[in-house]
């Protein structure tokens, strides 16, 4: 087991101490232990960082989830949402002098992956998943790579994303006769999979730099910078300073333009409910709120902006996700305990 969890906190150290790869409590990463048939995975709503031996993190019994969607039968009329969410909850494996979490609400995708998951919403994939040309675009790029991959149209999260990934993935391996080991989530993120920790990481660099370095963009974006106000923390990131500058930004520009769940979850919601949390006042965005949510929020912001703006000025076409999607994050349990973690 203590294997394991050092396996799990090096990839997501890996991939959450980066701003372009996960924003706030966004992301989540897993690692299955193969002897005993436990996985362990983030706990919903916290940062990937803020995996230790002893927290933000969970075992679940990985087959019980592995096989409920090997086997769901669809031809019964039922809330497979709310069952699969039990089969989840009920998959938890308590362990000695670790506080017992509630999984990822993506848990059930990573139970049918390979051994390591490394799943973020990197600014650089969401280029490609949030413009309508990014599928080609991912083709030309990534054709010649030694890795294949798949590219998967947008699908709420939770039960229906699960199986549509496991559909997808076994149609790969039917076809080609290897498994992929990257998954492009349209409007959402990205994830690398695969038996070996230091493939794994390679594969998301790989996959990260090759975008990055398609579209000339530096490589300045790795953390945001707050500076300390009377009433909270004023934004002193250079994308979002910038973008402030020549434009209006508020709560409608970002309601008309929803990119992916968590730019709701963690911006567009939280303004609903208390509008002064950010407040844009002579070209500068303002924070009226503690250290940790400053920061998630910025680093929401600072990434939506980053991609709208790279997607724009590639001359590529926004693609946004439609009324019904939002309408399904914003009323979705999972989301609204996610976005309940302090
Ligand atoms: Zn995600």
């Amino acid at each position: 087991m203590q294997k394991t969890i050092k396996d799990l906190i090096d990839i997501s150290q890996y991939a959450g101490s980066r701003a372009d790869y996960t924003q706030g409590g966004g992301g989540n990463t897993s690692v299955k232990n193969n002897d005993n048939g436990t996985m362990l995975i983030k706990a919903s709503g916290y940062r990937l960082v803020d995996i230790n031996e002893t927290t933000a993190f969970v075992a679940v019994d990985k087959n019980k989830i592995y096989n409920y969607y090997n086997s769901v039968d669809l031809s019964v009329e039922k809330d497979y949402e709310k069952e699969s969410a039990e089969v989840s909850k009920s998959s938890v494996v308590p362990l000695q002098g670790i506080q017992t979490l509630r999984p990822s609400v993506e848990v059930g995708f990573h139970a049918i992956l390979k051994k390591y998951v490394i799943h973020t919403h990197s600014v650089y994939a969401n280029i490609l998943t949030c413009s309508q040309e990014g599928e080609a675009l991912a083709e030309k790029l990534f054709k010649d790579k030694d890795f294949g991959f798949i590219f998967l149209p947008y699908i709420n999260p939770g039960f229906e994303l699960t199986l549509a990934m496991k559909n997808k993935i076994d149609c790969y391996v039917k076809e080609t006769g290897k498994y992929p080991e990257v998954i492009f989530m349209k409007n959402h993120g990205l994830v690398v999979t695969g038996d070996y920790i230091d493939r794994v990481k390679a594969v998301n660099t790989d996959v990260n730099e090759t975008i990055r370095n398609y579209f000339g963009l530096g490589d300045d974006f790795r953390s945001v910078t707050l500076v300390a106000t009377e009433t909270g923390f004023k934004s002193e990131t250079k994308i979002v300073t910038d973008f402030v500058k020549n434009n209006v930004l508020d709560k409608a520009v970002l309601d008309e333009t929803p990119l992916y769940p968590d730019q709701l979850v963690y911006l567009n919601n939280i303004l609903a409910h208390s509008p002064n949390t950010m407040v844009v006042k002579d070209g500068t965005v303002y924070y009226n709120t503690d250290i940790k949510q400053a920061t998630t929020l910025e680093e929401t912001l600072a990434a939506y902006l980053f991609v709208v703006t790279t997607v724009k000025n590639a001359n590529l076409t926004v693609s946004t996700m439609n009324e019904k999607e939002v309408y399904f994050i914003n009323n979705w349990e999972a989301e609204k305990y996610r976005r309940s973690v302090k």
